[in-house]
């Protein structure tokens, strides 16, 4: 697993927008709250790019960028990622040209992220809203990856011992200072909202 900054150095200007970090550990339900939300609010969504191949349903463009490595590592190269981590074996990363223009526009920008990607944001952009979605608890987050079945049981046990990690280093890191816990989805929708508009 790592995870770099892509680009040392100064840190990037905003413009008068908001930029929001959604993360937590895989089978937390970020994607499903964000996808709620982002129709609530109308916030712009932060397409990352990943050499992870497309699951059943999901479009190019729209959920992610599909690239290969190769494609992946150019950009890393050229310092257009804000951040970019290894996932179970794939590369994600979120491309920093279109956030930093939906920003410079006044726009709320919201980030779909893994928990060491949000600590990497943190430090470039700290003045971000940082949000921690958690399952209620481990017996359910267990549930909730089976339930998808995209998994083989060995990647269910990785993906089970690497939540428990990241939601302590997320916990020890102190960014997040807005915590829900997905035990509702309509409920946890609504807390995001709030955020997001209390912070207006
Ligand atoms: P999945 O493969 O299930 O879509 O995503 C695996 C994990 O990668 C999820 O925790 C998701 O939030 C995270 N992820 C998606 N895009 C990015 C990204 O651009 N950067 C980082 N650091 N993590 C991402």
């Amino acid at each position: 697993m790592r995870s770099d900054p892509s680009a040392p150095g100064e840190a990037p200007a905003t413009g008068s927008g908001r930029l929001v970090v959604i993360t937590g550990p895989s089978g937390a339900g970020k994607s499903t709250i964000v996808r709620e939300v982002l129709q609530r609010t109308g916030a712009d969504f932060a397409v990352s790019v990943t050499t992870r191949p497309p699951r059943p349903g999901e479009v190019d463009g729209r959920d992610y960028r599909f690239v290969n490595r190769e494609t992946f590592q150019k950009m890393v190269e050229n310092h257009d990622l804000l951040e970019w981590a290894e996932v179970f074996g794939h590369l994600y990363g979120t491309p920093k040209q279109p956030v930093l223009d939906g920003l410079s526009r006044g726009r709320t920008v919201l980030l779909d992220i893994d928990i060491q990607g949000g600590l990497q944001v943190h430090r470039q952009l700290p003045q971000a809203t940082f949000i921690l979605i958690l399952p209620p608890d481990e017996a359910e987050l267990r549930r909730r990856l089976e339930r998808r079945r995209t998994e083989e049981p060995e990647q269910l046990r990785t993906r089970l011992r690497k939540a428990r990690e990241e939601i302590r280093s997320a916990r020890a890191s102190g960014i997040y200072t807005h915590t829900v816990v997905n035990d509702d989805l309509e409920r946890a929708v609504r807390q995001v909202v709030r955020i997001l508009r209390q912070e207006r």
